[in-house]
């Protein structure tokens, strides 16, 4: 697949939104399983790249005004610091979207923390009827942040890579243009504290195209024992979620303790990264739940770590000192289930 490259000129846009929420048990006009948020705002920074660094140029700010959720969800209130007013001086998504695309301009690359607020909003645009195609590149930093700061897998947030690169804090956090200011310093921290071809390639590597779906999940029936689980899943994850054709395996499955992991290739589709996790069944029984995506770099360090961990340890992966440390991304029902009789 032919990848962009970041050349003086590119321009950058980092955005952030806030949205509002169903408040449970409130008659609404449309299925909120449909909207699971209303944007409320949507703040953004440019930053035009040139000699190696992030070059700001400007800032988009808009309210606005919901046409579902007019009441702030106490959630939102409380994080956001909005009252039920300040919605009614917003502007519709409509003329609010058609001013943040003029603000982006052709060619930009949008660039966010998480990928959430892409979806969001294609969400937003969809049940407005509007084009919900956003025909614009899209780079998650969240990643970029962990994979430079060598704290590969985890999710942070927007304030602790605030708080790991001294950025001043000088507004409150979650208003979305202060949110957007903050992860655009963080991207050019990234840049600035880094090999700048490596933090490019690494760019270029991440750049995704938010209209495709890169996710894919399914739960394997639940079963009496898990060999009959993981072999469901072990089927499914060597296939191309998109085409269904047999995928060309860099890793096969492998499993450590109640992970599998594989990594395979479609020539039409792309590198699809897999895992799936050994769950126990609310009534007894086990199965496994599977997520498949297009692999980005970070999926792609982090399979090869697991892969020379299972090469090293096997099935037990590394012996871990600290229990908590073997536990932390499991859930707690999930923690003592054994798959196949051995003790783990
Ligand atoms: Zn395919």
């Amino acid at each position: 697949m032919k990848r962009r490259q970041i050349t003086d000129g590119s321009c950058f846009i980092v955005f952030d939104m806030e949205w509002n929420q169903a408040i449970p048990g409130k008659h609404y006009d449309i299925d909120v399983a449909s909207l699971s948020g209303e944007i409320i705002e949507i703040g953004a920074v440019k930053y035009i790249y040139r000699d190696g660094r992030l070059h700001y140029e400007d800032v988009f700010s808009c309210d606005i005004r919901p046409h579902y959720y007019k009441k702030l969800h106490y959630h939102v209130k409380r994080v956001t610091g909005k009252t039920n007013a300040d919605l009614q001086n917003g502007v519709y998504l409509e003329s609010g979207y058609r001013a943040f695309r003029e603000f982006c301009g052709k060619d930009a690359i949008l660039a966010g923390w998480g990928t959430s607020d892409p979806d969001m909003l294609k969400k937003n645009l969809k049940i407005r009827r509007m084009n919900d195609q956003l025909g614009i590149d899209f780079v998650d930093i969240q990643p970029l942040f962990s994979a430079f700061t060598g704290d590969k897998g985890h999710q942070r947030s927007v304030e602790f890579a605030v708080d790991y690169y001294g950025i001043a804090k000088s507004e409150t956090f979650h208003s979305a243009t202060a949110d957007a200011r903050y992860t655009g310093e963080i991207l050019c921290c990234i840049l600035n504290n880094n090999d700048t071809e490596e933090v490019l390639d690494t760019i270029s590597k991440a750049i995704v195209n938010p209209d495709v779906k890169r996710d894919y999940s399914f739960v394997s029936p639940v079963g009496q024992n898990g060999e009959a689980a993981v072999d469901y899943v072990n089927e499914f994850i060597v296939k191309c979620p998109r085409c269904g054709l047999p995928l060309k395996m860099i890793y096969e499955p492998f499993r450590i303790r109640k992970s599998i992991y594989a990594l395979g290739e479609c020539a039409e589709d792309g590198e699809f990264y897999a895992r799936a996790r050994i769950k126990k069944g609310k009534e007894g029984g086990i199965y496994t739940a599977a997520l498949m995506r297009l692999a980005s770099p970070m999926d792609i360090w982090m399979i090869k770590e697991k892969k020379c961990e299972f090469d090293e340890f096997g099935v037990n992966g590394k012996p871990v000192t600290r229990p908590e440390d073997d536990n932390k991304d499991m859930s707690d029902d999930d923690k003592n289930v054994n798959v196949n009789g051995k003790n783990e």
